[in-house]
């Protein structure tokens, strides 16, 4: 069975970049419908014994009548679990250390990189996501993925992500998803970041 993990915070305590309404309806609606479609989906299969990391790395041996619903809900719960962990009201510092001086050689600067992010995630067409991800040769990448996608599908390992669907942000932005995106710094939480940057594979 996968669980939703509890949010560190309340509905309320990323006031007023992302509101208290929008939240709820996204972790206890969104999210929970999410999870509740993969549980029914692996049901008395292996696959519900497995975390969720294993489970969407190997995607190709789910069988294939379950397979959209696994990926779909599997990829979503992934998702959210890790976007609830990276937001904090304690947020919107910078990032430090390696992970600060790798986004500094990569990039630019920081405030490139979040140029670039931002773009990328408001050019983004449709419902999906943007990460920063770690390639296997150590190295950072921006990457957008439509619907359910996740960078561990291509072998990288998200370790910021930003959610894009429009109920992320509607209630309070409307059709402004740059806005959304500006206010998302406000709350990055970069030391939840940074030990996923520092995480062995
Ligand atoms: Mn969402």
């Amino acid at each position: 069975m996968f669980e939703q993990e509890p949010l560190k915070y309340e509905y309320d305590a990323l006031e007023p970049y992302i509101d208290k309404e929008t939240m709820e309806l996204h972790y206890s609606k969104h999210h929970k419908g999410y999870v509740d479609k993969l549980n029914k989906a692996v049901e008395g299969t292996e696959f519900a014994e497995m975390n969720l990391f294993e489970l969407i790395e190997n995607l190709d041996r789910v069988p294939e009548e379950i397979r959209t619903a696994v990926a779909n809900n599997g990829g979503q719960h992934l998702n959210h679990t890790l976007f609830w962990k990276n937001l904090s009201p304690n947020g919107g510092d910078e990032p430090t250390g390696e992970l600060l001086s790798t986004i500094e050689s990569t990039f630019g600067s920081f405030k490139d990189f979040k140029e670039k992010f931002a773009e990328s995630a408001s050019t983004l067409f449709g419902s999906g996501w943007t990460f920063l991800a770690l390639n296997s040769e150590g190295g950072l990448e921006i990457i957008k993925k439509s619907n359910q996608g996740n960078p561990i599908e291509d072998g990288k390992r998200p370790i910021l992500a930003l959610d894009v669907w429009e109920h992320a942000y509607y209630l309070k932005y409307k059709n402004k998803r740059p806005d959304y995106i500006e206010a998302f710094w406000n709350v990055v939480d970069w030391e939840e970041v940074q030990e996923r940057f520092d995480e062995e594979i």
